[in-house]
């Protein structure tokens, strides 16, 4: 479904992706795993037409990326749940959902989505009133996804969804991000929690500077003992 060959994007003279290749399949999870600074923002900036490789290629279902503009890449089913949340505090938690939708053309159906939203996540339909700057972390991050969910979104990009949260409410996160993807979203999860993301993806990516180092199954990866060591805490 999308497709990322051979890229190298800079920041100035900084190398952030060095001839960098990823393949996302429709329908799975993949993960991109990765220490501070690896690369993993920067892969999600290439995807959303946010930061420029000098060299290579980046294709949706065979179409190049690589010459349009974000908000095209967003119309086209290429949705970003941000890190830091990034919801408008100042507005409710229902008006955050009804931004998320501002690109879809089908506005009859957006209350259906709207309750799907609540389906996946009834602590937001409870607090659908409140402004979302007053809610919880985890509540935040449930936004954001639910956000982004409002867009219909073919492929969703999750940005670290377990930073700063306490492990239950990860737990919960991620039990909604699987059920998300068995009903037909495909999701590129960035994540630092790599057991927690190998635990509900298809496929992993392990980045080291700006490179892939490792891939391959998360079944592989997780049974893998260098990157037990280096990366789950294990041994
Ligand atoms: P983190 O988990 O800390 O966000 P990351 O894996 O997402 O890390 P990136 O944000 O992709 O890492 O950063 C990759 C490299 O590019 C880092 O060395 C970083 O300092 C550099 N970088 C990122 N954004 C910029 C920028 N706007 N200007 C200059 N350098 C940048």
């Amino acid at each position: 479904m999308l497709k990322i060959e051979n890229i190298d994007a800079y920041y100035g003279f900084i190398h952030a992706l060095k001839d960098f290749s990823i393949n996302i399949e429709e329908g799975k999870i993949v993960t991109l795993l990765g220490a501070n600074g690896a690369g993993k923002t920067s892969t999600l900036k290439v995807i959303s037409g946010l930061l420029n490789p000098v060299k290579g290629s980046v294709t949706f279902n065979g179409e190049n990326l690589l010459i349009y503009p974000p908000e095209k890449i967003v119309s086209m089913g290429i949705i970003q749940s941000p890190e830091g949340r990034q919801i408008f505090p100042q507005f409710t938690v229902e008006e955050n959902l009804k931004a998320g939708a501002y690109t879809r053309k089908d506005k009859e159906n957006i209350a259906k989505t709207l309750d799907k939203v609540y389906d996946y996540f009834p602590r937001l339909k409870e607090r659908k009133k409140q402004y979302a700057g007053t809610l919880s972390g985890g509540e935040q991050q449930m936004l954001a996804i639910g956000r982004a969910l409002m867009a219909k979104p073919k492929l969703l990009l999750l940005d670290e969804p377990s930073l700063g949260l306490a492990p239950l409410i990860v737990r919960d996160i991620f039990r909604i991000i699987e059920e998300i993807n068995k009903e037909g979203t495909t999701i590129l999860l960035v994540e630092q929690n790599a057991y927690q993301a190998l635990s509900i993806a298809d496929y992993g990516y392990i980045l080291e500077t700006g490179k892939v180092v490792s891939e391959g199954s998360a079944k592989e990866l997780l049974g893998n003992s260098d990157i037990k060591k280096a990366y789950l805490g294990g041994n």
